[in-house]
């Protein structure tokens, strides 16, 4: 099999891309390193069935050989990150995903796009099943990430109605573990990060605002069994088990015994107040359903996290 997967130096990309090399497939990894990591790679670039390629899914895209997968991932995806880089992030979502869909087709290759929650905005009904359709600030602080990705999937719809191309999308609720960017400005590696050193917590708001952290290995086999999958449809990836921010924070600083305090800070323009997954379709249709439960994926994530700001 020959996979190729955009956004193969970030978080989730690589640990993707360790699933399929493990397999012994050939993988090829696209990745500008805006917001990935090349490190995250180094334990594949001695690999004969590995191929990093330093690209940007905003230029055409010219592979040689036969692909069986096209996974779509690049993307700025961290409230700081999109922020920082907004045109970029819409260019992902927008040309990147014409691009990689291009691909695929002249490859005849299955294709998946990571999209995400944020489609649905600071959603009004909660669980969010994958037929809500949203609450969504077309033009706010978080839009060149919401619509790129909106923008995204009607893409994936009409290159699956027009070319028949054989696609599948993934909504990925929040998602954490080893290889997260530490200065991202994701809640899990702030909070850990500030916890192990003893400073302060940053709580954003009140803290009463909801969130599912889903581990990275659920995600990833979430999201190959998409991929694997002959439904050519839409599949929220996330773990259903909701805390508030306080929850979490209370959480981390229990889990590394800090002595950190919590600092309760203005709460970010359109940050959501809630965000739940209904999953009950990825459980019917892919028979997934996450295993790890949120202290043993914190555990390793504060461990790693403490390895890699040594
Ligand atoms: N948050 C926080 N303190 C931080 C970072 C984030 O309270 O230091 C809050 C943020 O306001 C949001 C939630 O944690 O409500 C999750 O934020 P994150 O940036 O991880 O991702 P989001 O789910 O907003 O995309």
């Amino acid at each position: 099999m020959n996979i190729l997967i955009t956004g193969g130096a970030g978080f989730i990309g690589s640990h993707l891309v360790d699933k399929f090399i493990s397999r012994k497939y050939n993988v090829i990894a696209i990745d500008n390193l805006l917001t990935g990591t090349k490190k995250n790679l180094d334990p594949f670039l001695k690999n004969k069935n590995f191929t990093f390629l330093n690209l940007d899914v905003q230029n055409h895209i010219e592979i040689s050989q036969d692909l069986d997968y096209v996974l779509h991932l690049a993307s700025a995806a961290s409230p700081k990150a999109y922020t920082q880089h907004p045109i970029n992030t819409l260019k992902a979502g927008s040309i990147g995903t014409i691009n990689t869909l291009g691909l695929a087709k002249a490859k005849n290759a299955k294709y998946l796009l990571t999209s995400t929650s944020e489609v649905y905005g600071d959603p009004q009904i909660s669980p969010q099943p994958e037929t809500y359709w949203g609450n969504v600030n077309p033009n706010g602080v978080r839009s060149m990430y919401d619509e790129a990705k909106r923008f995204a999937e009607a893409a994936v719809a009409s290159y699956n109605r027009i070319y028949n191309l054989d696609t599948r999308i993934v909504r990925l609720f929040n998602t954490y573990g080893p290889n997260m960017k530490i200065n991202d400005g994701r809640v899990v590696t702030n909070f850990i990060s500030q916890a192990i050193s003893n400073q302060d917590i940053t709580i954003y708001g009140k803290g009463d605002q909801t969130r599912s952290f889903c581990y990275v290995d659920d995600t990833v086999s979430g999201i190959i069994k998409a991929m694997e999958s002959n439904s050519s449809e839409v599949f929220n990836i996330g773990n259903p088990n909701e805390i508030t921010i306080l929850q979490l924070a209370e959480e981390i600083i229990s889990l590394t015994n800090s002595n950190s305090s919590i600092k309760f800070v203005d709460l970010p323009e359109d940050d959501p107040m809630q965000r739940n997954p209904d999953i009950t379709k990825a459980n019917e249709k892919l028979n997934w359903f996450p295993e790890v439960l949120l202290k043993d994926g914190l555990m390793k994530t504060i461990s790693w996290v403490e390895k890699s700001m040594n």
